[in-house]
């Protein structure tokens, strides 16, 4: 494939893995060499890609991944067995699907157990198929989601047997508010955990994912399950991350425009512009993962894209597939000048809070139609 022969792609979604090795290597400085850093790729690695994320954190040492579903943790065993990495686990965070548990010890996934009906089929399933691959078990701490209750995990803690029955080599909890590091809710659920540890002494331990790494290492345990912070998003909510960023965005101007002041643009015809306009278009909308919610009107501003160092604005709303920006302040603007829309200048936190949302579901919602292109790892 060469340049020469393919037309320039209008958008381009590059994902810097080295950036996202640097990250992980963060928090791996962060928690010590006492505890084990795993890696979540759920949801296509937060929508990056679950190919080139895992064999960059595979590269990068990690040893333990987490998915939410059982198909994710298929995909996720071929690409680890053609690293030749049968030295991996694959825990699957939303448990176990009935009718489903021939699949875990043929792909050796772990599911990880959240309710007593799950231990039960589990364990029954692994006693009647003789399958020896192991399992987490969840407790919940303060979420109400996923997990067993607390009175639930002392009574299985109690039973004679029923941990070995069931496999189970990992006990964690998921903390609801880490990212707000003065939310009551995260010394409760720390305190609990530390009961729930002391319920299994013999089986390791996990509780933070990203932000709960950041707060101090009584979080720690033995294993943490960062996602989000290792693929360039905020820490701390609110606040700016001390993550690189791994993804850019950036879409080319297909066409600029002059409007003359008066004129309104876009569906609904909801901005109208206030001096003559130099507008560039995007091929670039709604349909590509860029919410409808970022977008412009005469009561409220949208999101901005980066071109050439300077802000430019987004004008009306956004559509299915395209959207408009104002270039009128830069004047060297043109046809084929890409417009970076998330990078190192609009982080994805920025554009995120423009469209009422979080980085988590900006990175997941990224669409299919972009060019990606995997840098470095
Ligand atoms: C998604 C998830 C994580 C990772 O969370 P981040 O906030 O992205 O770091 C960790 N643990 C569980 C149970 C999860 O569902």
């Amino acid at each position: 494939m060469t340049e020469a022969t393919l037309p320039a792609p209008p958008t381009r979604l590059t994902l810097d893995l080295d950036a996202l090795v640097a990250n992980r290597r963060t928090i791996v400085e962060r928690v010590g060499s006492r505890v084990e850093v795993a890696g979540v790729v759920k949801a296509d690695a937060y929508g990056l890609g679950l190919a080139p994320v895992a064999r960059a954190l595979l590269a990068d040492g990690c040893r333990s991944f987490f998915v939410a579903h059982v198909d994710e943790g298929i995909e996720l065993r071929a690409v680890l067995d053609a690293a030749r990495h049968p030295d991996t686990r694959i825990f699957v965070l939303n448990g176990l699907t009935p009718g489903n548990e021939c699949l875990y010890p043929t792909h050796r996934l772990s599911p990880v157990l959240g309710s007593t009906a799950e231990i039960a089929e589990w364990s029954g399933f692994r006693a009647a198929s003789g399958a020896s691959v192991g399992a987490a078990l969840h407790v919940d701490t303060g979420m109400n989601r996923h997990g067993l209750t607390l009175a639930e995990a002392r009574a299985f803690a109690a039973e004679a047997g029923v941990v070995e029955a069931a496999g189970v080599t990992l006990v964690m909890s998921h903390l609801a508010c880490a990212d707000e590091p003065g939310h009551p809710l995260n010394a409760i659920q720390l305190a609990r955990f530390r009961e729930v540890r002391a319920l299994f002494p013999h089986l390791s331990a996990s509780l933070a994912n990203s932000s709960g790494v950041f707060l101090g290492a009584d979080h720690h345990f033995d294993l943490v399950r960062p996602g989000i912070a290792v693929y360039g998003g905020a820490v701390v909510s609110g606040e700016a991350t001390p993550m690189r960023p791994v993804v850019r965005l950036e879409a080319a101007i297909v066409q600029i425009r002059e409007a003359v002041a008066g004129e309104t643009v876009g569906y609904g015809a909801r901005q109208t512009l206030r001096r003559a306009s130099r507008l560039a278009l995007l091929s670039v909308g709604y349909a590509d993962g860029f919410h409808r919610s970022a977008s412009s009107s005469d009561g409220a501003g949208g999101a901005e894209g980066r071109l050439h160092g300077r802000a430019v604005p987004m004008v009306g709303r956004i559509s299915m597939d395209l959207m408009v920006v104002d270039v009128t302040d830069v004047p060297e603007a043109a046809r084929g000048d890409m417009v970076e829309l998330i990078g190192a200048q609009v982080t994805v936190q920025d554009v995120a809070a423009r469209m009422g949302t979080i980085d988590y579901e900006v990175l997941t919602s990224l669409g299919r139609r972009y060019e990606r292109i995997h840098r470095g790892g």
